[in-house]
């Protein structure tokens, strides 16, 4: 198989450089890249590709975007031209029909280039659901637009403020009537629901005191957001700690086509859980890309700064930390690919999914902690991006799925302990 599009054509970044003109220490280091990637070797030339791609846009356009909480066009645009963003649609629907391990290959050398992989991640999978659960009419209607990137499917409308981690407790109705249905309620934390043609909506259809099975139910459709008016979905930003375009949308008797539905109405939950091993998967990726670029930026900080007449990296005391995040780095690594390959192989995945992405979470958060603290103050001036993807891998434990709930899926489902909830 091979990508639909060739690497070879990537947009050039019109980017000023270097990115930190006055700052001689970092001069030419903007790129921590030059660590070995040990495993996952099959996909060196995408990470490569990737890498080339992503020294296109250095840690000053990721920093202006934060700054003025934007997002990233140029990036996206230029992922997509590159073919990457569509690996796991089929080649019958306009991707390349790569899958997962090439997929999580992209995404960990984005964030290990120290860029961020958000937008691209929601492009690549969520449409995952249409893909497995969807008719042939659907697929032909909006794979091979998602394919190309002339359609947006990056919003993903699960999460609602009283249910919280409670799925099954979430509030938004959609009512049948005649060819439509009508939907009301309230999501919030739906990221990039304003730079996103369409959004996967998880509503519910039958009430849930008249379900037979507690999971029944609740149905996903396939929201065109153009079609709304502002009045039927009110879209409001959230100002939060990152960067990420999330938002909290207000739902007022909005009218979907019933051929929106995905498979069959009632059997939502289903369709949507079927989808997270491969989005847990994926962000896991992202964290190790992330512990990746922290270790790298450890190391060379702490060769580099020299205080009480050597570098700070001869002290014990500031390698150890760094050497220990390289460990947890290295098998959070092999824990993601051995993950991404058993998808890959149509193995049921649902624990090591989850291991992956509690471990990979834990490692990139504590390789950040390690890097601001090598860097000392420094670590605090923004134009050294380690504060930025500081605050950027700390969501990985509590998004999209928090610490907690995995803990408490293996300990029920792998450890056949009682059941807590
Ligand atoms: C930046 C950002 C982007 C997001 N993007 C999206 C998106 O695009 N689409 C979407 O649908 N959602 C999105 N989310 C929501 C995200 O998935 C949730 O925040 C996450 O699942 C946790 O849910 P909650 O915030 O409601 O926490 P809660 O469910 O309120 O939980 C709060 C804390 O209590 C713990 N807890 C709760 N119940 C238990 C229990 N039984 N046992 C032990 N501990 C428990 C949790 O682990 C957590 O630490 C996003 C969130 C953020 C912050």
């Amino acid at each position: 198989m091979c990508l639909a599009r060739g690497w070879g054509s990537l947009i050039v970044s019109k980017m000023p450089g270097p990115c930190n003109p006055g700052n001689t220490r970092y001069e030419g280091r903007e790129r921590v890249l030059d660590l070995k990637f040990e495993t996952g070797a099959d996909h060196n030339d995408i990470r490569e590709a990737v890498g080339k791609l992503c020294a296109q846009f250095p840690g000053e356009y990721w920093r202006d975007l934060d700054k003025r909480d934007a997002y990233p066009s140029e990036f996206v645009t230029a992922m997509t031209e590159g073919g990457f963003l569509s690996v796991l649609v089929p080649e019958a629907y306009g991707g390349s029909g790569m899958g997962l391990e090439a997929a999580v290959a992209i995404l960990e050398a984005v964030h290990a280039a120290g860029s961020n992989g958000a937008a691209c991640h929601a492009q690549m999978y969520t449409m995952g659901t249409v893909l497995r659960h969807g008719s042939e009419a659907q697929k032909q209607k909006w794979l091979p637009q998602i394919a190309s990137g002339a359609l947006r499917l990056q919003a993903f409308g699960v999460t609602e403020p009283t249910a919280g981690t409670d799925t099954l407790a979430i509030k938004t109705t959609a009512t049948r009537q005649g060819d439509t249905y009508v939907v009301n309620g309230q999501k919030v934390w739906t990221s990039r629901a304003q730079h996103s043609d369409l959004m996967l909506l998880l509503a519910r259809t039958t009430p849930r005191d008249q379900v037979e099975k507690r999971t029944d139910g609740l149905s996903v459709f396939v929201v065109d957001m153009r079609d709304a008016s502002p009045e039927q979905l009110r879209i409001q930003p959230i100002d939060a700690m990152l960067n990420h375009a999330t938002t909290e949308i207000f739902i007022d008797n909005l009218t979907i086509p019933a051929e929106n539905l995905i498979g069959i109405e009632g059997k939502g939950l289903r369709y949507i859980l079927d989808g997270m091993n491969a989005e847990r998967i994926l962000i896991a990726a992202e964290c190790v890309g992330d512990a990746h670029w922290f270790v790298g930026k450890s190391r060379d900080y702490a060769n580099e700064r020299v205080v009480f007449g050597r570098p700070i990296g001869q002290n014990q005391g500031v390698q150890f930390p760094i050497a220990r995040n390289y460990m947890e780095l290295e098998a959070a690594r092999m824990m993601v690919y051995a993950a991404a390959r058993a998808f890959d192989a149509g193995q049921d995945v649902g624990a090591m999914a989850n291991m992956a992405k509690l471990f990979a979470s834990e490692a990139s958060w504590k390789a950040a902690d390690t890097c601001l603290q090598t860097h000392g103050g420094f670590g605090f001036a923004s134009e050294y991006d380690v504060e930025r993807k500081f605050r950027e891998t700390r969501l990985y434990q509590v998004a999209p799925i928090s610490t907690n709930l995995i803990l408490s899926y293996l300990s029920e489902h792998v450890l056949k302990l009682p059941r807590s909830f």
